[in-house]
């Protein structure tokens, strides 16, 4: 089986357990293990160099019983349809794990970012939303930036949506710039998000943010601002990683140095000679590691070697469900993705409010609102899982089906 089915299988194979513990039957299990719309396209467009070249994109919706699906459209290589589904399955998750009125949504196109220009980009953007416009929608599915889609393309989708609609719509579309209807905050929103989980995390098992180590796989968007904002909470980040290899020092990096330095050459381990490789990076002893590069990372292969209190998984599907049994016994508090990673969503659904209302509010309002949301759901998810001794995974799958499950229920789907 392809590691990419076996997300899905993954995927349905705990929304079933979870369930089954909360009394469910067969009948809803079958209406939600697979999305109930997707949608493949194929899209043409001009390069710049005068010919056409056809792109493969996808949209899928998972389950639209709470309300309009919701989720990003990423730009990828490798992306397929098997991970679409189970990236929108996900978003099921975690838009019902911080209660936000939607059901999960993801899209992607076959495509690499890096090699391409500008305008060609602009096109096969605007060639996408053409292509999926009779699926969505402000209240139908609301897209949102994922991996390698950022802000600019956001502008083209929206303008697109609203000058095929004749209407003007940034409600249509989330992770727009501040200019286009975006919201103050959302930039950061999944790397504050993580480390509100955090700090609950450490709470629980009396670490102090201040002083505690920390290891971050990951220098990206969200690992890099994830770093920063513990750093400037007085974390020590004793090591950061890219693919390549990772940077080590016992004493804390400085990170702020790093972020110039990636500012600056995009990459930074190639600055640096010292480097430890990835596989060592679990073995470091430290309070928190934090995941927030790649899928399958932490497997029976390393899980045993981690010597971290806490594992908040800031990148989508970095720990096997075996590695979690494997941490769950040896007492780690683990912070599953669908709960750690939900900040992003979470403030996509404040701009989205903010655009249907017309009223725009302070980064400061933003940010209270999003640290009572992950608050509110990292206490339901801890609380299940230690009521009902189940790990945090299930735990967070069992509340993030719930509502979905309800809906679904009382609309009469199943
Ligand atoms: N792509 C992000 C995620 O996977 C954000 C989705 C959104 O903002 O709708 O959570």
């Amino acid at each position: 089986m392809s590691e990419k089915s076996n997300l899905v299988t993954s995927t349905q194979n705990i929304i079933e357990e979870a369930l089954y513990k909360l009394g469910y039957d067969e009948g809803l299990y079958e209406l939600i293990k697979e999305p109930a719309r997707f949608l493949k396209v194929r899209i043409p467009v001009k390069m710049d160099d005068g010919s056409v070249q056809t792109f493969t994109g996808y949209r899928s919706q998972h389950n639209s019983s709470v309300g309009p699906t919701k989720g990003g459209v990423r730009f990828h290589p490798d992306v397929d349809e098997n991970e679409v589904k189970a990236l929108s399955m996900w978003m099921t998750l975690k838009c019902g794990i911080v209660n936000l009125p939607y059901g999960g949504g993801k899209g992607a196109i076959q495509c690499d970012p890096h090699n391409m220009s500008k305008t060609e980009l602009e096109r096969l953007s605007r060639g996408f939303v053409r292509a999926i416009s009779q699926i969505v929608g402000p209240s139908k599915d609301i897209p949102a930036p994922d991996v390698y889609t950022d802000a600019q393309i956001m502008s083209w989708m929206m303008d697109e949506y609203s000058l095929m609609h004749k209407v003007n719509a940034p409600n249509f579309i989330t992770g727009k710039p501040i200019a286009l209807g975006g919201s103050l905050g959302r930039e950061q929103a999944t790397a504050l998000g993580a480390v509100i989980t955090i700090e609950e995390a450490a709470k629980r098992k009396n670490i102090k943010i201040k002083d505690s180590r920390v290891v971050i796989q990951g220098f990206g968007n969200a690992g890099s601002f994830i770093a920063k904002i513990l750093h400037d909470k007085g974390a020590k980040i004793v090591c950061i990683s890219e693919s390549r290899g990772a940077l080590y020092d016992p004493d804390g990096l400085d990170i702020d140095h790093l972020l110039e330095l990636r500012k600056e050459h995009g990459r930074i381990t190639p600055l640096f000679d010292n480097l430890i490789t990835n596989s060592e990076l679990f073995e470091i002893d430290c309070d928190i590691l934090v995941p927030a590069a790649l899928a399958n990372q932490i497997t029976t292969q390393n899980a045993g070697d981690i010597k971290a209190t806490i594992v908040a998984e800031a990148a989508n599907g970095p720990t096997t469900q075996e590695a979690t049994r494997i941490l769950t016994e040896n007492g780690v508090l683990l912070i599953p993705d669908v709960l750690a990673s939900a900040g992003g969503v979470t403030v996509s659904y404040f701009e989205w409010v903010q655009n249907n209302q017309g009223l725009y509010w302070t980064e400061k309002e933003v940010n209270d609102l999003l640290k009572e949301k992950m608050v509110e759901a990292f206490d339901k998810v801890y609380e299940i899982s230690q009521s009902r001794h189940l790990d945090m995974r299930l735990s967070a799958y069992v509340v993030g089906v719930r509502r979905t499950a309800e809906a679904t229920r009382f609309r009469g789907w199943a």
